[in-house]
């Protein structure tokens, strides 16, 4: 079973830093309620890093968060965010080092998803968008 983990590391919002978005005709996607924002709603468009240690993939990209909104809670299925993207799958072992990646449509996150954490040195895995490769969300083994 899956567990989709938004922001993994502390998301810190710096005044000077975040640019202010209102949503106008494209869907953003905010990645700590993991529901893209809607025409109208306030977003902030900021540099995120999600990886929680050293790691020399370790790097900011853009990410979109709306102003206001509640940390999304993972059920173990696929948020419909990810399942109607293009996504990159980044498969990292316990010491932050990437051991396998692919690019798949976001209908077929679980299966792969699922297929890499089966593997005994893959220890985590974070989601990107393929095309803008921004970071989108850690998927972890979800204890049960
Ligand atoms: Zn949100």
């Amino acid at each position: 079973m899956l567990k989709f983990v938004p922001l993994p590391a502390p998301l810190v919002i710096s005044q000077e830093k975040a640019i202010s978005k209102t949503v106008t005709s494209e869907p953003l996607p905010c990645r700590r309620c993991l529901k893209d924002g809607k025409r109208g709603d306030e977003m902030l468009l900021l540099s995120y890093d999600p990886f929680i240690a050293t790691s020399p993939y370790s790097g900011t990209s853009p990410i979109f968060v709306h102003k206001k909104c509640d940390q999304y809670q993972s059920n173990g299925s696929v948020p419909e965010q990810q399942f109607k993207r293009t996504l990159s799958i980044r498969a990292y072992d316990q010491n932050h080092m990437m051991v396998d990646f692919c690019v798949i449509k976001g209908d077929l996150l679980q299966e792969r998803a699922e297929e890499f954490l089966s593997q005994t040195d893959v220890a985590y895995l974070h989601i990107h968008y393929a095309g803008p490769g921004c970071f989108a969300v850690r998927v972890d083994r979800a204890v049960v």
